[in-house]
């Protein structure tokens, strides 16, 4: 059954109850997981990899037991492999079609993208880069060196990169990028202090997960 047809088919009295948790003789349903079917999350992998490739991304993706990882339904054992789609992706020198792998939970139907550590989602420039860009920026050395190694990455780019932490993310984390940080640690403060990456715009669910290393 479509999810449009399943959604069709539901008496709007049953969805309003369980919301309250008070079912008047109708089917109970899990409002979440009815909410989520189709819907598109993202599970980013700490740490980062050690040299980014699809190879290196490949290795990631085998190494996790999905079913010690919880959806951002709840339910823990329900994620299987579901397809994958080609990503964009800015590294320091080239740019390149990343296959990104795709998991859906067997409980609510909803997907999620798996990403390593070193990917921000929703854009194509990778986390190492754009923390260079903001130190870059705020140490006054400008960006010109990184714009030459890759001229895929241009000065939009560049002014988007810093626009976004300046609005966004520098009030109350600037102390994140603070001299010395790596590239781990910025990726663990961010996800325990707003549970999203660093430099994550929307506020889409990321799921923050260990791989064995
Ligand atoms: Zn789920």
């Amino acid at each position: 059954m479509s999810w449009r047809l399943a959604r069709l088919q539901l008496p709007e009295p049953c969805l309003v109850a369980s919301r309250r948790r008070k079912l008047h003789g109708c089917f109970s349903i899990n409002i979440h997981s009815v909410y989520d079917f189709g819907r598109r999350f993202m599970i980013t992998v700490y740490p980062s990899l050690e040299h980014f490739s699809q190879a290196a991304y490949d290795a990631m993706v085998r190494s996790l037991d999905l079913s010690r990882i919880s959806c951002t339904c709840g339910m823990e054992g329900a994620l299987y492999f579901n397809g994958s789609y080609k990503r964009r992706i800015k590294t320091k020198t080239d740019t390149y079609l990343l296959r990104v792998q795709r998991t859906r939970c067997r409980s609510c139907g909803a997907t999620h993208a798996i990403f390593p550590a070193d990917i921000i989602p929703y854009n194509q420039i990778l986390l190492d880069e754009q923390i260079a860009i903001i130190r870059n920026h705020e140490s006054g050395d400008g960006n010109r060196d990184l714009l030459n190694a890759n001229p895929d990455i241009d000065e939009n780019n560049v002014a988007a990169v810093i626009r976004r932490y300046d609005k966004v993310w520098m009030e109350e984390n600037s102390d994140i990028t603070a001299d010395g940080s790596s590239q781990d640690s910025i990726v663990r403060k961010s996800f325990e202090r707003t549970e999203r990456q660093f430099l994550q715009i929307k506020r889409t669910s990321n799921i923050f997960v260990n791989r064995p290393t």
